[in-house]
C-alpha cells in the first residue's frame, strides 16, 4: 500500500470557484490502477488532498502538510495569514502525522506563464534533490501523444529523504496519458525511498 497526496494547484478552481477536474482525473486513473494491480484492494492510498492558488507560500504549505512535516516558523506564519491552508492543514482525509505520503502528486502550475511555480516550489521542498529519470519517462509518454508536451516543466524530486513528489501538468486529459504508465514507476521508487529510509 502506497500512501499518496494530491495537491492541486490552480487560481481559477481555488480562487474562482471554477470545479476542478483535474484532481477527480488524477483519482480515477489510481482507483482504476488499483482495481488492476491490487485486486479489489487499491495498492494506492490518498492520505490528503489539497486545493491551493498559484501562490509560492500556499504550495509550500500543502506540500509540508502531505510531507508530515511540523510547520516551521515560515509555514507557521502563512497558516495565520491564509484561512484556506489553515482549514485544509487542519482537515486531512487520514493522519498524515503517523503516515506521511510516499508520493505526492501536484496537478497544474507546470506551465510557462509567470504564475506557474509548482515546479520551482517542489525543488524548493526537495533542496534540489531531482529524480530526473521520472520526468525524464513522464515527457517521453507526454510527447508521444503531442510534441506540445514540450512545454511542459514536470519535475520530480525526493523531500526528506522519503517522499517522491511529481508535478503533473493541470490537464485531466494529460493525467490519463500519463499516469497509467508512470505510477508503477512511481510505486517501485517509492518502495525505494521507504527501504533506503528504514537503513538510514
Ligand atoms: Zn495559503
Amino acid at each position: 500500500m502506497h500512501s499518496v497526496a494530491v495537491v492541486t494547484v490552480s487560481d481559477r478552481c481555488a480562487r474562482e470557484g471554477k470545479q476542478d477536474e483535474s484532481s477527480p482525473a488524477v483519482l480515477g486513473v489510481i482507483g482504476e490502477q488499483g482495481k488492476e494491480v491490487g485486486g479489489g484492494q487499491a495498492p494506492w492510498k490518498v492520505v490528503c488532498k489539497w486545493l491551493v492558488p498559484d501562490e509560492r507560500e500556499c504550495i509550500r504549505a500543502a506540500l509540508w502538510r502531505a510531507c508530515g512535516r511540523r510547520a516551521d516558523a515560515r509555514t507557521e506564519q502563512h497558516l495565520r495569514e491564509c484561512g484556506d491552508c489553515w482549514r485544509q492543514w487542519n482537515e486531512v482525509v487520514e493522519d498524515v502525522d503517523t503516515e506521511p505520503a510516499r508520493l505526492v502528486l501536484t496537478v497544474g502550475g507546470t506551465g510557462l506563464a509567470a504564475r506557474d511555480i509548482t515546479p520551482e516550489v517542489v525543488l524548493e521542498v526537495c533542496d534540489g534533490r531531482q529524480a530526473w529519470g521520472i520526468a525524464h519517462l513522464a515527457m517521453n509518454i507526454s510527447l508521444r501523444h503531442t510534441p506540445l508536451a514540450a512545454a511542459s516543466r514536470m519535475v520530480a524530486g525526493i523531500a526528506g529523504g522519503s517522499t517522491l513528489i511529481f508535478t503533473l501538468p493541470g490537464s485531466p486529459r494529460v493525467a490519463r496519458q500519463i499516469l497509467p504508465e508512470l505510477l508503477p514507476v512511481l510505486a517501485h521508487a517509492s518502495d525505494t525511498l521507504r527501504g533506503t529510509s528504514s537503513h538510514a
